[in-house]
């Protein structure tokens, strides 16, 4: 029995995502594996389809001739053809006569039918776009993303609706009659086309010197940060003392951090908590995830408590906080080493998109394999999260005793507080809204290398908590009217942060979801939508400035003796202006002169008015 039923080269009507259409589209290969074939379009876009989403011309004649007769869409009831998502669909709002209505149904059969026979460009953008949404007409021509450029998110339930009639008869029940508008099911049979493993050409980070250049950077910078913070006056050109070599290891406080580390993955594989689908992966395939973060917080907070009742001096993790950064740093270049062999064994379709230039340091850095795991053990997902972020929080409150102990304070100062508390919060809502991760660049783009396994174990726990650790070598005082200005900030960051975070996500999760009814979206040549309203229509990367801001509020209750508890913040903005041009780059990739016009629409990257 042959595996596949359309040949290379073949021309062959493929469906368009998100809709009823059918275009002409020529099949260039098929993947075995995930049992996919590519297809061009006319105007160049190329998409992975499903085979039920493909059909052969003549199917097509076939079904003309027989038109009249056998398509669910003239059997369908006139309600659900005119709400229906199709080129031909009316401005919202304008009114029709029966008559009118009933002829403009017929004009809609036949635009469909046309559009499925002929076809010979992807036409319907420039006319019905204004139609649509008033939006002004498309210039590009032949640019299969605008076949509607934007429309409010119920047409979406519209057509579904559409479908859901049409689909009525299964093919089982009919197979001859076999429709094309039939099945439902293939709406989300299309997929973009990332076929990840072909070799990363354009890198980044500098290509291979920046990324080796990095490092030896990064732990640089982090000794250099916590050295600084030790000295009386950490002003940046008061360089501090190298200290000893064997100063900054001591064998017990690697036991301390691997026990740690594997306490955290005892609360990983706890079977509490729902297991969620990741978003689909190249092959089409999606990977399971336990959401039971904020249990591991719990539970980790539940230990601490008891460590705290039985004496345990938790500032022992202040005393020998190199000597903790250092054992981490040697855990995950170890972890690295070990990532980047097995990935040397991974099936080429689990390589990341980013990690797989075929040189050592590139792939190394940036991560080879996009999701390493040891039977359902996910090590990125769960580095992720839990040791360095939980364990933050854990560095923040022993500096909090550190501080009463060593300042002999009955309650921690109000500096220390508002530090604890917002960063605090930071970590809760990351572990409450877990799920939310899953479709962020570092699990669906990055793959795991030293990047983020050095990043999540040893920079957020040991660099986020800077602001902690300097407050305990420099007390600052700061009034309660400050003290609420900076909480009014930290609040103003969060619901920006948080909102445009959730509002994506769910957009992402179900666009279909009434709760986004409201918003605006330009469809793309993938099948994905991109909100042009709301958060994602002020600027395009509102969740960015929500975390800017949070930033700059964590550094406030240090003053403004010494520039060194800014640095987070200013590394951060620098972080983040990288990271949207990384995600710009991707997005323009992903979704072409779709993602141009929503530059055009929301011009601002970060800062309103200003970047
Ligand atoms: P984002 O959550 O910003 O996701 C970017 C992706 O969103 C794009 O690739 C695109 O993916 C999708 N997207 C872009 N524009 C739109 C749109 N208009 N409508 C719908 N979807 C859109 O990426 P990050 O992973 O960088 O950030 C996640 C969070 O983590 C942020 O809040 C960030 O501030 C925070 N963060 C924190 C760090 C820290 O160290 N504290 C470090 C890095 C990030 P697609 O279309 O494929 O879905």
């Amino acid at each position: 029995m042959p595996s596949r039923k359309f040949a290379d080269g073949e021309v062959v009507m493929g469906r368009w995502p998100g809709s009823v259409l059918y275009y002409e589209v020529q099949v260039t290969s098929y993947d075995d594996v995930a049992h996919l074939y590519t297809v061009k379009y006319k105007d160049g876009t190329e998409l992975a389809l499903k085979e039920s989403d493909i059909r052969s011309q003549s199917s097509f004649k076939h079904r003309k001739s027989q038109s009249s007769s056998s398509s669910p869409s003239r059997r369908s009831s006139s309600r659900s053809r005119s709400r229906s998502r199709s080129p031909g669909r009316p401005a919202k709002g304008r009114r029709r006569s029966a008559s009118q209505s009933r002829e403009h149904k017929d004009d809609k059969k036949k635009t469909i039918q046309e559009t499925s026979l002929a076809l010979p460009v992807l036409k319907p953008s420039e006319n019905n776009t204004k139609r649509y949404n008033g939006e002004p007409e498309s210039t590009e021509k032949n640019d299969t993303s605008c076949i509607v450029l934007e429309q409010k998110l119920k047409p979406d339930l519209e057509i579904k609706h559409v479908l859901e009639q049409y689909s009525l008869r299964s093919r089982k029940d009919d197979k001859k009659k076999e429709d094309i508008y039939s099945e439902k099911k293939t709406f989300v049979a299309v997929k973009p086309i990332e076929k990840v493993p072909s070799k990363t050409k354009e890198l980044e980070f500098g290509g291979r010197i920046g990324t080796f250049t990095l490092i030896l950077l990064l732990p640089a910078t982090v000794l250099y940060l916590l050295l600084m913070c030790k000295q009386d006056d950490p002003s940046l050109l008061n360089f501090p003392p190298l200290p000893a070599l064997e100063s900054l290891w001591e064998g017990r406080v690697f036991v301390v951090f691997l026990l740690w580390f594997f306490l955290q993955a005892v609360f990983y594989l706890l079977p509490i908590g729902k297991v969620v689908e990741g978003l689909p992966l190249s092959s089409g395939r999606k990977l399971q995830y336990r959401i039971n973060g904020f249990y591991a917080f719990i539970f980790t907070a539940a230990a601490i408590g008891v460590l705290l009742y039985f004496q345990f001096e938790l500032h022992y993790l202040y005393d020998h906080f190199m000597q903790f950064a250092v054992s981490a740093a040697a855990f995950s270049l170890a972890l690295s080493i070990y990532l980047y062999a097995r990935s040397l064994k991974a099936p080429e379709e689990e390589l990341a998109p980013g990690g797989n230039s075929g040189y050592f340091i590139y792939d190394f850095f940036t991560g080879h394999e996009l999701n390493p795991r040891i039977g359902n053990f996910d090590l990125k997902y769960f580095c992720e999260l839990r040791p360095g972020l939980i364990g933050w929080v854990v560095i923040n409150l022993a500096m909090l005793l550190a501080e009463m102990k060593i300042h002999n304070l009955s309650v921690p100062s109000l500096s220390m507080v508002l530090v604890n508390s917002f960063q605090l919060l930071y970590v809760v809502d990351a572990l409450w809204n877990e799920e939310a991760v899953l479709t962020t660049m570092d699990i669906t783009h990055d793959g795991f290398g030293f990047m983020l396994a050095f990043g999540d174990l040893v920079w957020v726990p040991f660099v986020y908590s800077l602001q902690a650790f300097y407050l305990v070598g420099h007390p600052t005082t700061i009034t309660w009217p400050v003290a609420a200005a900076i909480t009014v900030l930290n609040c103003i960051g969060y619901y920006i942060f948080r909102s445009a975070n959730s509002q994506k996500n769910n957009f992402r999760r179900n666009p279909a979801d009434p709760k986004l009814a409201n918003l605006k979206f330009i469809p793309t040549a993938t099948g994905k939508g991109l909100l042009v309203t709301g958060w994602w229509g002020f600027v395009r990367h509102p969740n960015y400035l929500g975390d800017i801001i949070m930033a700059l509020a964590w550094s406030l209750p240090c003053g403004f003796n010494h520039i060194l508890p800014y640095f987070y913040v200013i590394y951060f903005i620098c972080l983040l202006v990288h990271r949207e041009a990384r995600d710009e780059h991707h997005c323009k990739q992903k979704y072409g002169l779709a993602w141009e016009r929503y530059c055009q629409r929301v011009p601002y990257r970060i800062f309103p008015y200003i970047y």
